[in-house]
């Protein structure tokens, strides 16, 4: 697949991908392929200097069979509305194989953040939300945070939505922060949910934690919170990288370590006792388990024969491309694909959402006990699809994932 497909191309692909094993009635496939909704709004915003600028942003629900729609809403210069239609039919999927009872959405700003002041940031998301609010709502679409906005975009949201409508509406969003009716262990959720398909798909293998080598390509969120948890379950970490480079270390990181190193210099790189190698390198080191957390594309045509892992888990959304997939497959290596090693985010996102509901908040042991159950649960599901199918894991993913949702459509009805 070339680079310069566009995203809800290559969505529609991988979508038909699956489809052609499965026996679903033409017109419900056509409706799988478009969005339910896109909504695009001009937000004036006034700015610090006294100017006014006009923003576009987007909503995108792609699918409400399952329940409300979810997804995150994403704050970049690139954002364009085939991005969020892609991303937003990527929600669906990633919802119904943890089984979840949300559909898929997603939204976007087009704006640099990183120029923008917090009070800019604030009148931009208040306004957003004001120009959203009428397809909004905890039973109709809950947004949560994606590149570039974080827990207090959320709670400005929250706030924003809940004077609208003249009462607290608390689960319109999640991803909020603990004071304000976020979950204890959302922050750490998507890496602890790449932890536990990795151990599953050691698992599969006859192999455990216990002393298997990895690299992480990314040290943000996802990357670092894996990393951390995957040496803290057995696994010695030999790579890590970020924007500005990768460490490498055949004798194991530690991880907590590299951490602080991070926070005091900006980066990993410089981390005494270890060898400078390119973000590239990282996922060419030898080691057993490869987690790419950071970027799309990076495991390509280009590079697939020099990678030495026998599991992938992506922890980043499209990581690797469908030529690579294949090469990957024919090798016998596992690659977890992105909707089932990521979704450990959207599952406590989806607790947080309980929780609200109910009044009712948990334990962070609780909310990882039942994130284990979720996450390990839809990696057994997924891999039995696999097994009887002959297929990969994200072939397998998908398939599972749309026959729930075709399921919910012809129970409906149209
Ligand atoms: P983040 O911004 O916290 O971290 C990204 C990391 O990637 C940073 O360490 C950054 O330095 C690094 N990076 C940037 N450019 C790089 C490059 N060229 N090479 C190597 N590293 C580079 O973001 P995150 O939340 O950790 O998200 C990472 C990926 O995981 C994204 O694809 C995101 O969509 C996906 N994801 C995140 C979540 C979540 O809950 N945060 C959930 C599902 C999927």
């Amino acid at each position: 697949m070339s680079q310069d497909r566009s995203p809800f191309d290559i969505a529609i692909e991988q979508f038909d991908n699956a489809v052609r094993y499965l026996d679903i009635e033409p017109g419900i496939a056509d409706v799988l392929r478009q969005p339910k909704r896109e909504v695009t709004v001009a937000l004036p915003v006034r700015m610090d200097d006294g100017s006014l600028r006009v923003f576009t942003g987007y909503r995108v629900q792609h699918s409400v069979a399952m329940g409300p729609s979810k997804g995150g809403i994403r704050y970049h210069p690139n954002v364009t509305l085939d991005e969020v239609k892609a991303l937003a039919m990527w929600m669906t999927w990633k919802c119904a194989v943890a089984d979840l009872p949300f559909g898929g959405a997603k939204g976007g700003i087009i704006c640099d953040p990183k120029t923008m002041s917090r009070d800019e940031l604030e009148r931009l998301t208040r306004r957003f939300t004001a120009e959203i609010a009428p397809v909004i709502g905890p039973m109709v679409d809950v947004p949560a945070p994606d590149v570039n906005t974080d827990a207090q975009t959320m709670a400005w949201i929250m706030d924003t939505y809940s004077a609208h409508a003249g009462n607290e509406q608390l689960a319109v969003v999640t991803g909020k922060p603990l004071g304000v009716g976020g979950s204890r262990g959302r922050e750490e959720a998507t890496g602890r949910g790449v932890m536990i398909t990795a151990m599953e798909a050691l698992r599969a293998r006859r192999m455990d934690l216990t002393g298997v080598t990895v690299a992480v390509q990314g040290f943000g969120n996802v990357g670092s919170v894996s990393a951390r948890l995957l040496q803290e379950a057995g696994a010695t970490v030999v790579a890590v990288s970020d924007s500005c480079g990768g460490i490498y270390c055949p004798s194991g990181l530690d991880i907590s370590d590299v951490l602080r190193h991070k926070a005091e210099s900006g980066s990993v790189v410089g981390y005494p006792g270890t060898d400078s190698i390119t973000n590239g390198e990282v996922l060419e080191v030898p080691c057993q388990v490869l987690v790419p957390a950071a970027l799309e594309k990076v495991i390509t045509g280009r590079n697939v024969d020099r990678i030495q892992a026998e599991v992938i888990v992506e922890g980043a959304n499209g990581p690797t491309t469908p030529d690579a997939d294949r090469v990957l497959f024919d090798r016998g290596v596992t690659v977890v694909p992105d909707i089932l090693a990521n979704s450990g985010g959207v599952t406590v996102s989806y607790f947080e959402w309980v929780q609200n509901l109910q009044a009712f908040y948990w334990s962070e042991e609780e909310v990882n006990a039942r994130l284990r159950d979720y996450v390990t649960r839809a990696y057994r599901e997924v891999q039995a699809v696999a097994e009887a199918k002959g297929v990969d894991m994200r072939v397998a993913a998908y398939i599972k994932a749309i026959s729930r949702v075709v399921q919910a459509v012809t129970l409906r009805g149209v």
